[in-house]
């Protein structure tokens, strides 16, 4: 396998953002605005509640795809349509695609303790912006662990690997989404069709990707040529996400939660916003 090389390494940034939630950012800020069909990537994780109890009220999405990832604690979500659901910390997964537009709000459903996960933010082709929303919610046992012989553990929430498929399906971009936690020194490879960006976000320990050493946290976004990626880990070992998905080379105009194809696009969605069509 011939291995892609990183062509950018980000440091993540602590932000506020909703009523006043601590977190970092990563991709989606200035060091690196997107990587097509990626266009941001936030880890929350604090034992303090004043870090995040304020949550995240409701808020419109238009054009794209949300996905939280939940390590530890318990967020609740509510919607313009009716939905709503308590999202587990240990692994539970909510792949949203907001479609054509949903107005919602993502509440700790706790006033202590550890909270912890991830939202990204993938985006949708001009042929699906404005689809109906949708949601897939995976509870933490429906989210295979692979634990391999090498001691490495792989939980596979989209995509294939190691001999298992992740339960997120039916998503445009045909994302991988893997949460891989290497030994110390641990070594982990994957193949990717060339039509994929790809990156992965070291939060804990250090390593080597594609040939540049990182260490928490930090964001490696791949070059696009090779077979693949392969990831080293350092002598405390690393646990990263890896994401993979399909490139979509189209043009993006992005303000706050929309993100289009043209300006146009953008003001007919914060009329519809403002008209309450959500
Ligand atoms: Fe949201």
């Amino acid at each position: 396998m011939r291995t892609r090389s990183v062509d950018k390494v980000i440091r993540g940034k602590r932000v506020t953002d909703g009523a006043g939630v601590r977190l970092v950012r990563s991709l989606g800020s200035e060091g690196l605005e997107q990587l097509d069909p990626f266009l941001m990537l936030d880890e929350f994780r604090s034992d303090t509640p004043g870090d995040y109890i304020a949550g995240f009220p409701d808020h419109p999405h238009r054009g794209f795809e949300t996905v939280t990832y939940m390590l530890a604690g318990l967020m609740e979500h509510t919607d313009s349509h009716g939905h709503s659901g308590i999202l587990r910390g240990g692994g539970g997964v909510q792949w949203m695609t907001a479609g054509r537009g949903i107005v919602h709000s993502e509440m700790p459903k706790q006033k202590d303790g550890l909270l912890w996960g991830f939202q990204l933010w993938i985006n949708l082709p001009a042929a699906d912006k404005m689809m109906p929303p949708r949601y897939q919610n995976i509870e933490p046992e429906n989210v295979p662990l692979v634990k391999r012989a090498d001691g490495a553990l792989v939980r596979v929430i989209a995509g294939g690997a190691d001999g298992a498929t992740g339960p997120v399906r039916g998503v445009v971009t045909a994302p991988l989404y893997l949460d891989v936690t290497l030994p110390p020194n641990g070594v982990y490879e994957h193949e990717l069709p060339r039509t994929h960006s790809a990156f992965a976000y070291l939060f804990e320990g250090s390593g080597d990707i594609g040939g540049t050493a990182v260490k928490q946290t930090a964001l490696a976004a791949f070059g696009g040529e090779g077979d693949g990626i392969r990831i080293t880990a350092g002598p405390e070992g690393a646990r990263f996400l890896l994401l993979a998905a399909k490139k979509l080379n189209e043009p993006v105009a992005r303000y706050g939660p929309f993100v289009m194809n043209t300006r146009e696009e953008l003001k007919q969605a914060f009329e519809d916003y403002r008209a309450g069509n959500f």
